[in-house]
């Protein structure tokens, strides 16, 4: 029977062979290189305007499509691949991961469950992860898209576990009480954008002040905590920040693990970048309390350095996380062997059912390196932000804005004669020419009114002399008159 199949894998092996070579080498090429280039490229309009093409009807070579992608996207990519790249926080990715994700693509294995391999690897994972933060192993954990996911999985765990009602049954409708969770003023918007999906509005969301190193007020929180409970509500989940964004501060998390257990509260930890400050051990001091928590949010894509997407959730209590997540109708059930065996699938754990195998990068990575020197370079990143605070500290054009306390450096550039507003506005245009300028990619901050340059190393290629050109470019610009 002739039915004209047809099928995407090619008739010749051969040209799709030379073009994935062909690819191999110029991504490392690129990656070798990247310190003579550019951190960051504004896209030309030309080059915006390829993109409004309308839908392919047909096909075209991919010779053809493989020199578009090199000339038209690899260029202008956000440039955190960068050694002078230390914007908002974004890790660097490495060779290893690159193989990793090819291989990933190429066995597409569905990491949502049955046996297969990528079950065992992401276990593995999350077991070393569990050692890393000072976890039991029998703590359950899995990977997603990044720390806002899994600050929801860790955050939805906790509200059904500590609601006085059957949550998955009768929803918040069950009781007319509220929930409420507790955080810092500093904490990262995800935790917001979770409390809100999670139905529980908010202004459930206590925000609490901070002291002058931006570190939740632990006198205010448990004022607050008192006052709700008088209030009839339920105080279901405080969130320790492990490293805010603004400034890499860090809570006393001895001291929230401490009213959690009196309490009776979830301890839930977010700690996108700086629980991994855990596996440095000059560091480790600082997150003294994570260990206690009922759940941790974290990210490999951030100081771990790997590529996107790798972000992490460990709950302490597997029983409550599966319960959380769990559900399996007839077309999802286990069988006793073959394919839907498996002891466990990690899409009873989380939001997702089908799911990249994120967790084989990092495993690759892990062996390579060895988990010291992770945490090495890690330490190196906290280094190298003293470093920079100090050069900003000696030099009398700039002016620190926040203590160095992690791997973030937030300061601006001070200009005679200047009244707060312009200095604001000053710094403000001055950040974008250096981002412009190619030389250097911080990103904005404002901290107690104040705008300046932000400086957050999860960086493995940055050198101490990235520093020293840093600060030499912004006064060139300065002096060279940003209007
Ligand atoms: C980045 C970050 C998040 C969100 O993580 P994503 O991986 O971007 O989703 C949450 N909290 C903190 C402190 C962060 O720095």
């Amino acid at each position: 029977m002739n039915m004209n199949e047809e099928t995407l894998d090619p008739v010749d092996w051969a040209p799709l062979r030379a073009v994935a070579h062909t690819a191999v080498d110029d991504l490392l090429g690129l990656t070798e290189n990247l310190r003579s280039g550019p951190v960051w490229k504004s896209m030309p309009e030309d080059v915006q305007k390829f993109f409004q093409q309308s839908l392919p009807q047909e096909g075209e070579a991919l010779e053809k499509i493989y020199a578009d992608v090199m000339e038209k996207i690899v260029p202008y990519r956000t440039g955190n691949i960068h050694p002078r790249f230390w914007g908002w926080v974004m890790g660097n990715g490495s060779g290893t991961a690159m193989i990793g994700e090819f291989i990933k693509a190429g066995i597409n294995l569905n990491a949502g469950g049955g046996f297969q391999s990528g079950a065992f690897v992401e276990r593995q994972v999350i077991r070393w992860c569990c050692q890393m933060m000072g976890y039991p192993e029998t703590a359950s954990g899995l990977f997603v898209g990044g720390g806002s996911m899994a600050n929801l999985v860790g955050i939805a765990v906790a509200r059904n576990q500590m609601a006085q009602w059957n949550m998955r049954q009768e929803g918040l409708q069950g009781e007319n009480k509220k929930l409420i969770a507790y955080a810092s003023r500093e904490v990262h918007s995800s935790v917001q954008k979770a409390i809100e999906l999670l139905g529980m509005g908010n202004e459930n969301l206590r925000l609490i002040g901070t002291d002058s190193f931006f570190r939740i007020n632990i006198e205010e929180l448990s004022k607050a905590i008192l006052r709700d409970r008088n209030n009839g509500h339920i105080p279901f989940c405080i969130i320790g920040c492990a490293g805010t964004v603004n400034t890499g501060a860090m809570d006393d998390l001895a001291a929230l693990a401490e009213i959690c257990k009196e309490e009776k509260i979830w301890f839930h930890v977010d700690g996108a970048f700086g629980a991994l400050a855990a596996i440095a051990p000059e560091l480790r001091h600082l997150v003294a309390g994570m260990e206690q928590a009922d759940s941790i949010a974290f990210d490999m894509h951030k100081w771990m350095y790997m590529p996107y997407a790798a972000g992490c959730v460990l709950v302490k209590n597997a029983a409550a996380h599966r319960h959380t997540f769990s559900l399996t109708p007839t077309y999802l059930s286990h069988a006793e062997g073959g394919l839907a065996g498996g002891e466990s699938w990690f899409s009873e754990f989380g939001i997702e059912l089908s799911r990249s195998f994120e967790a084989l990068k990092v495993w690759m990575n892990i062996r390579e390196h060895g988990i010291k020197k992770f945490g090495r370079i890690i330490h190196q990143n906290v280094r190298q932000a003293q470093y920079l605070g100090k050069l900003v500290e000696a030099n009398p054009d700039f002016e620190l804005l926040a203590p160095v306390t992690l791997n973030i450096v937030c300061f601006r550039y001070l200009k005679n004669g200047s009244n707060e507003k312009q200095l604001n506005e000053f710094n403000h245009k001055l950040l974008i020419r250096l981002q412009q300028s190619g030389k250097a990619a911080p990103s904005n901050t404002i901290v107690n009114g104040k705008e300046g340059i932000r400086v957050c190393i999860t960086n493995h290629r940055s050198k101490s002399e990235d520093f020293d050109l840093l600060l030499s470019a912004l006064r060139e610009l300065a002096e060279g008159q940003v209007t």
